[in-house]
């Protein structure tokens, strides 16, 4: 389940609840990721310390950096990247989302832990299938993964064009019954059932994954969302984890 945590302004996911790493997923209440200030300013008034900041330059692709050792820098850009993954502590990871989908992965047993945005795009291409190959790849155990989707479009609000339709179900024809819904002519389709159906299917726990079927569009006090707005530039929440 993902509960608000009042003091913080986030939500966070009691399926990613352990002594072993912070996590959440934030809001338009706990400041601006677009923002460094913002961002910088909401680490250290709740003492959340770390040793390095991870921010990727995110470009809507299917790369994840997996860090292994620490960047030079306290506050480390990484150049077009939409996943990170690291087994070293007290390294900071964020994505920012405003409509897209925030996924934070933790492996409880080997103690590994990851973060993605993907919005269509990541989707389609797959995106959070790669994080779980990437956690894998380094030693993850796919019985440990534990995982959070975060607030996101909904199904309510984001229809798309027949081509897009057309490309979700020509790469997932498995699904269509499960991830679009049709009304008044239009197409919805649902990123965050098709992101849970994803990991599900690619070996995830059920149990393990956990989300809520939040619309960051209609929540207009709690979130940003580009499709409300219509433009970017106008604020993205951020989003995180670190093993402590
Ligand atoms: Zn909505």
């Amino acid at each position: 389940m993902l509960q608000f945590d009042n003091q913080r302004k986030i939500y966070h996911s009691t399926i990613l609840d352990n002594p072993h790493i912070i996590s959440g997923f934030g809001t338009k209440k706990s400041g601006d990721g677009m923002d460094e200030k913002s961002l910088l300013h909401f680490f250290s008034s709740h003492s959340i310390s770390y040793d390095h900041l991870m921010i990727p330059k995110q470009t809507h692709s299917t790369n994840v950096r997996i860090q292994l050792s620490s960047p030079a820098e306290h506050i480390a850009y990484v150049p077009n990247t939409d996943g990170l993954i690291t087994k070293l502590p007290r390294h900071l990871l964020i994505v920012e989302t405003a409509d897209c989908v925030p996924i934070i992965f933790h492996d409880t047993k080997n103690n590994i832990a990851g973060i993605s945005h993907q919005g269509w795009r990541g989707t389609l291409e797959c995106m959070q299938t790669r994080m779980v190959e990437g956690l894998t790849g380094i030693g993850s155990d796919i019985n440990s993964v534990h995982v959070a989707i975060g607030p996101s479009i909904g199904a309510c609000c984001y229809n798309i064009t027949h081509e897009r339709y057309m490309q979700f179900q020509e790469k997932f024809p498995q699904y269509t019954e499960e991830i679009f819904e049709h009304k008044d002519n239009e197409i919805y389709l649902n990123l965050i059932k098709l992101n849970y159906l994803l990991l599900r299917d690619k070996g995830i726990q059920e149990k393990h994954i956990d989300y809520f079927p939040f619309c960051t569009k209609c929540n207009a006090d709690m979130f940003y969302s580009y499709r409300r707005e219509k433009q970017k530039g106008k604020g993205e929440m951020f989003n995180y984890v670190m093993i402590k």
